[in-house]
């Protein structure tokens, strides 16, 4: 039932919405969820289990009090444990931010924190990231995931966030992998219909589905990458504490000074 609930949302709900209107709905079932079996790292609150969440449904997703999903408490993890995202003076640059992340990092005083999207109710900033609106170098950091695979045009989207991250900058820039990876990224600007997109690129706004050539389309932008499996360094109890992704890949990037 709750399943079938959230599939109906996430299909129905246009998107710069979805997060809006799945907060409230979400938040009045966490009353549903109590208990000690699973913790969210990102809000710190403990439930029985998370919640269903995807298009095809995963069990043990979705966290009831602030929307993280598991790799949203994996890359908390990362930049709590293997960076100094939360300690040193940072400006940050957060393309379609994450609804569970934005309220935290806006009250972090070590950081200058600003949102951006080019439909998103919830970022400050309207930008096409084809053309960001922020000159050469301007930022420590930067994060921009689930994007690449809606843009029109991904090579020039990670030029652009390569220009404005100032040499030393890093980033974090993930996107969707569906299993098995295809050896190259595929994509064909002839496929535009809703349903073809969905069949070709496995949803039915993206453009392209990615293959195991997305570390070097970064690198050519002029990246540094480093595919970082975290979840595979951490504790078995901690990944089911947490109900972090086996598969997922941060991809971390750097501007090389
Ligand atoms: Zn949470």
């Amino acid at each position: 039932m709750i399943k079938s609930v959230i599939s109906l949302v996430i299909r129905k709900v246009p998107r710069p919405y979805l997060q809006l209107v799945s907060h409230h709905i979400v938040k009045g079932m966490a009353f549903f969820y109590r208990g000690n079996k699973v913790e969210c790292p990102v809000c710190l609150h403990h439930f029985r289990k998370f919640l269903p969440y995807g298009r095809k449904a995963r069990e043990n997703a979705l966290c009831p009090n602030c929307l993280a999903l598991e790799r949203h408490r994996l890359m908390y993890l990362f930049l709590k444990r293997k960076t100094e995202f939360f300690s040193k003076p940072l400006k940050v640059l957060h393309v379609a931010p994450e609804i569970c992340f934005i309220h935290r990092f806006e009250q972090q005083a070590n950081l200058e924190y600003i949102t951006a999207d080019i439909e998103s109710p919830l970022a400050k900033v309207k930008m096409d990231i084809h053309r960001i609106p922020f000159g050469d170098n301007s930022f420590d950091v930067t994060f921009c995931n689930h994007v690449m695979e809606h843009v029109k045009d991904d090579a020039l989207a990670m030029r652009e966030l390569y220009r404005v991250l100032r040499p030393g900058g890093w980033g974090i820039i993930q996107i969707p992998l569906f299993h098995p990876l295809p050896e190259k990224t595929f994509e064909d600007p002839s496929i535009t219909s809703p349903a073809a997109r969905e069949k070709a690129f496995g949803q039915n706004d993206h453009v392209r589905l990615y293959g195991k050539d997305y570390a070097d389309r970064l690198r050519k932008a002029g990246f540094s990458v480093q595919e970082n499996r975290y979840t595979k360094e951490l504790p078995e109890d901690e990944v089911k504490r947490y109900a972090l992704p086996e598969e997922e890949i941060i991809f971390f990037v750097e501007k090389k000074s």
